[in-house]
């Protein structure tokens, strides 16, 4: 939990940071991505008019498989715009707990179709070739010829 102590804070920032473990962010494991280490906040707090506001960063580390390529690969993924703002009448005690804003900050960072680069070309649906390191032959050699004779197939199907 991610904890401010409201009699602590100034009306200059206060500084915390700290780590919390993945079930922080309470995500069910589907296979497709993983966490290899904690998450960690690094987050400013200050007394400002009317209330509380708390600017910073969140990240963790993700392990995920690329959509296009199928190679395993790991990167930060941070929030570095964390910005909240607490109005006093909704503080209700000392310690204002900002932990499901902060969660929500990371888990909207998170890639929903994870590649391993945004320019990963993958293979080649027809040769197979990994177009990553070399271009692919068949598209050279017909013109989407396979395209033609599956919508005719489909045509056939219907009727
Ligand atoms: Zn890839
Ligand atoms: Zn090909």
């Amino acid at each position: 939990m991610i904890i401010i102590r409201i009699h602590t804070l100034d009306h200059s920032p206060s500084e915390f940071e700290g780590t919390e473990p993945m079930s922080f962010l309470d995500v069910e494991d589907d296979g497709m991505m993983s966490f290899p280490s904690d998450v960690h906040y690094q987050l400013r707090a200050t007394l400002v008019s009317g209330g509380v506001l708390v600017e910073g960063l969140v990240g963790t580390r993700i392990a995920a498989q690329c959509g296009r390529c199928l190679k395993t690969f790991e990167r930060d993924v941070v929030n570095d715009k964390v910005c909240h703002f607490y109005e006093n009448e909704n503080i209700t005690s000392d310690d204002l707990d900002i932990s499901e804003d902060i969660r929500e900050d990371l888990l909207l960072n998170l890639p929903l179709n994870p590649l391993c680069d945004d320019e990963c070309k993958g293979f080649c649906p027809h040769c197979g070739v990994y177009l990553n390191d070399s271009p692919c032959v068949c598209k050279l050699e017909n013109n989407d010829d396979d395209d033609i004779w599956d919508d005719l197939n489909k045509i056939k199907f219907e009727k």
